[in-house]
């Protein structure tokens, strides 16, 4: 009870930090006093093969809902969570959730779906990671190849042994492992050489326009071609439009995600989103 009030009090004079504080500063704020899962939540975005239209996997894609302020992106909380030093039990958190939605998703399908999870850099190097992932999924029942990690590339870069030893690591457990944004970062080619990726996301300022855009065709078909040539599965990000889609099918690109198949959803409603392809395969199959 004391929790509830504390939190109602700090509602009401909230309006009054906003105005006089950055908002750097009140974010950091709640940041730190947010217990994770009280304002965090864990939204889910569909990857399809690209050909047959069939779900492949989610990706796990966190939200912060700031009692003032509203939705916060990811794109703003997450640097700031590495900045505080609390990306890694946030990580965890996300992991957690992640392998418990798991057993959920396997009902409402039938079957069961792959997902991958975003990781910071920051905490790629914290000590047996692996196995405390490892550890995690097997304590949910997850199969370790249900789950795909997916780096920055920008983020690797530091340490590149110590990271080079960690893919290693997870891939010999059996977890899947994706380069994300993949062509907005440095030094592409060499990482692709050295690093055991097993996917590759290429990024959506690459997607953007790719039926009219002859510079980032001719990009898109050369980063498909090599990471088919490595031995790695290629997953398009921001797919908006048939008309992409249609590009990316052409091209030979194996996965696609974007707002054309669903925005990320709350686990509810990527429940019924779900539901709703195993009514469609059931039908496809019966016909
Ligand atoms: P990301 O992993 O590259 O995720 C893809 C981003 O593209 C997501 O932004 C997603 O909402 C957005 N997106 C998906 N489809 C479309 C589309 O068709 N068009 C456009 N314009 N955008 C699309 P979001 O959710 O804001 O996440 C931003 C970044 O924050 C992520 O980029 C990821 O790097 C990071 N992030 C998100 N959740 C977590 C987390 O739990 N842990 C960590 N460490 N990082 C996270
Ligand atoms: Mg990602
Ligand atoms: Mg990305
Ligand atoms: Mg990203």
């Amino acid at each position: 009870y004391a929790a509830k009030e504390q939190r109602n009090s700090y509602r009401l004079f909230a309006p009054h930090w906003t105005e006089t504080l950055p908002r750097q500063l009140v974010l950091e704020n709640g940041l730190r006093a947010t217990a994770l899962d009280g304002e965090l939540e864990v939204f889910y975005q569909p990857q399809m093969d690209c050909r047959s239209g069939r779900l492949v996997g989610l990706e796990a894609l966190t939200r912060w809902n700031h009692p003032v302020l509203g939705l916060i992106s990811p794109q703003e909380f997450i640097p700031m969570a590495e900045e505080i030093g609390i990306i890694a039990d946030m990580d965890e958190w996300v992991l957690e959730n992640v392998c418990r939605q798991h057993v959920r998703w396997e009902e409402v399908l039938g079957y069961p779906v792959k997902v991958a999870v975003n990781l910071s850099a920051r905490q790629l190097h914290r000590p047996h990671l692996p196995e405390r992932i490892r550890q995690l999924l097997q304590r949910h029942k997850v199969d370790p190849s249900q789950l795909e990690i997916e780096i920055t590339e920008s983020a690797g870069l530091t340490k590149a042994e110590a990271t080079i030893r960690l893919l290693k690591e997870l891939r010999r457990i059996g977890i899947g492992t994706a380069i994300d944004d993949f062509g907005t970062g440095h030094s592409a080619l060499a990482y692709l050489k050295k690093f055991d990726f097993s996917v590759l996301k290429i990024d959506k300022t690459f997607i953007r326009g790719l039926d009219h855009d002859p510079v980032n065709r001719a990009l898109v078909q050369a980063i498909v071609g090599m990471a088919h040539a490595l031995g790695l599965k290629t997953v398009a990000e921001g797919v908006e439009t048939e008309a992409e889609l249609e590009r990316l099918k052409q091209i030979g690109c194996d996965a696609v995600q974007g707002y054309l198949f669903s925005q990320p959803l709350p686990a509810s409603e990527m429940e019924k989103f779900l539901a709703s392809i195993r009514h469609r395969d059931k039908d496809a199959a019966e016909a």
